[in-house]
C-alpha cells in the first residue's frame, strides 16, 4: 500500500509545480511526472510582464524559480511521458514510458502545444527555418528577414522579440485587427523593422526541396492575390491544442480541453485538471497558479 501515492501530477508547468507545492505543504505522498523538465509554456516566452511581483521575468527564469521552490519540499520527480491512465477509484494507474505509477488521486497538468497549420513545406521545414518558438530559435536568425505567423499574444510578443535581433520581420495575420493585448500591440507599432501583413492567410513555406527556407507564400483574403515573402525563418504562433491525447475517458470539450470547474473536478472522481489543459477562459500563467492551489484543495477533499 505504500507505494500508492496520495496524489500524482502530470505536467511541470505553473499549474503542476504549483500543485506540487501545495501537496508537499498539505504532508501528501506526492509524485510529479514531468515530460520534457520543469517550466512548460513559459519557457517559450521570452518575457512574462504580467505576473504579479516579477515584472520582465524571462519564461525560464520564472520557470526554474518555481522549480526550486518545489525542490525545496523534496517532492519526488520523474521525467516521463504519459502514454495512459487507467482510471479505478482509489487505486489509479499512471502508465508512462518509464513505468506505470499508481495514485489515490491523479491532477492533470499536462497544458498544451503549439498548434501544426498543416502548409505545404511546414513539416519539411521544422527545424530548417520553420519555429514554433521564437524564443528558443530566435538567436538563428540574426540580421535576417523573418515572418510570424498570428494575431495573439504570443505571435505579437514573437515578433517583437525577433525583431531585435532580425533585420526584418513580417507579421502575417488573418484579419484586420490583433488579438493581443493592447499593451503589445502598442509596443510592436512602435518598431520600424516590422511590417503586419494584415487579412493575409499563409499558404505554403517554399525551400522544401532546397533543405531550408526560401519564402513564405500568403493570401490576401479580399483580392486572392498572391505574395512572396522573401524570408529565412517562418514562426508559427496560431494558438495551442491540448496535451490530453493520453486519455479519452474523461469528459472533454469540442477542442479537446478536460472540463473541470475551478475546483478542477473532472467527470472522473479522484481525477482533477489543473492549469491549460482544463477547458477555461483565460490561459495565463496566474490563472494556471490557481489551479495549481484548487486542485490540490480538492484532493484534500477528496481524500477525507
Ligand atoms: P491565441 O490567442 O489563440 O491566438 C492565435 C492567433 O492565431 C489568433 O490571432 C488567430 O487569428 C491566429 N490563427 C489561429 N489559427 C490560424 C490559422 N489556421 N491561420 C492563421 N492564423 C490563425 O493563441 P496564443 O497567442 O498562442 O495565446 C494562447 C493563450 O496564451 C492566450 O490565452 C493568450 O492570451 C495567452 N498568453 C498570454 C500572454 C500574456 O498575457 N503575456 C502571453 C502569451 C500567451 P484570429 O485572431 O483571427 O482568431
Amino acid at each position: 500500500m505504500d507505494r500508492i501515492y496520495d496524489v500524482i501530477i502530470a505536467g511541470a508547468g505553473p499549474a503542476g509545480l504549483t500543485a506540487g507545492i501545495y501537496a508537499a505543504r498539505a504532508d501528501l505522498k506526492t509524485l510529479l511526472i514531468e515530460r520534457y523538465g520543469a517550466g512548460g509554456q513559459i519557457l517559450n516566452t521570452y518575457e512574462v510582464d504580467n505576473y504579479p511581483a516579477m515584472p520582465g521575468i524571462t519564461g525560464a527564469e520564472l520557470g526554474e524559480k518555481m522549480s526550486a521552490h518545489l525542490d525545496k519540499f523534496g517532492v519526488e520527480r520523474v521525467m516521463a511521458e504519459i502514454t495512459d491512465i487507467k482510471f479505478k477509484e482509489g487505486e489509479n494507474a499512471v502508465v508512462t514510458d518509464a513505468g506505470t505509477f499508481t495514485g489515490k488521486t491523479v491532477i492533470l497538468a499536462t497544458g498544451n502545444s503549439p498548434k501544426k497549420l498543416g502548409l505545404p513545406g511546414e513539416e519539411e521545414l521544422t527545424g530548417a527555418g520553420v519555429s514554433y518558438c521564437a524564443t528558443c530559435d530566435g538567436a538563428f536568425f540574426r540580421k535576417r528577414t523573418v515572418a510570424v505567423i498570428g494575431g495573439g499574444d504570443v505571435a505579437v510578443e514573437d515578433a517583437i522579440f525577433l525583431a531585435r535581433g532580425c533585420e526584418k520581420v513580417y507579421l502575417v495575420h488573418r484579419r484586420d485587427e490583433l488579438r493581443a493585448a493592447k499593451i503589445l500591440q502598442k509596443a510592436l507599432f512602435a518598431l520600424d523593422n516590422v511590417e503586419v501583413m494584415w487579412n493575409s492567410i499563409p499558404k505554403e513555406i517554399k525551400g522544401a526541396e532546397e533543405g531550408a527556407v526560401q519564402g513564405l507564400v500568403i493570401e490576401d483574403v479580399k483580392s486572392h492575390e498572391s505574395t512572396v515573402l522573401d524570408v529565412a525563418g517562418v514562426f508559427i504562433a496560431t494558438g495551442n491544442t491540448p496535451n490530453a491525447s493520453y486519455t479519452d475517458a474523461i469528459d472533454k470539450d469540442e477542442k479537446g480541453y478536460i472540463i473541470a470547474d475551478e475546483s478542477c473536478r473532472t467527470s472522473v472522481p479522484g481525477i482533477f485538471a489543473a492549469g491549460d489543459i482544463r477547458a477555461k477562459r483565460l490561459r495565463q500563467v496566474s490563472t494556471a497558479v490557481a489551479d495549481g492551489a484548487n486542485s490540490v484543495y480538492s484532493v484534500q477533499e477528496y481524500l477525507i
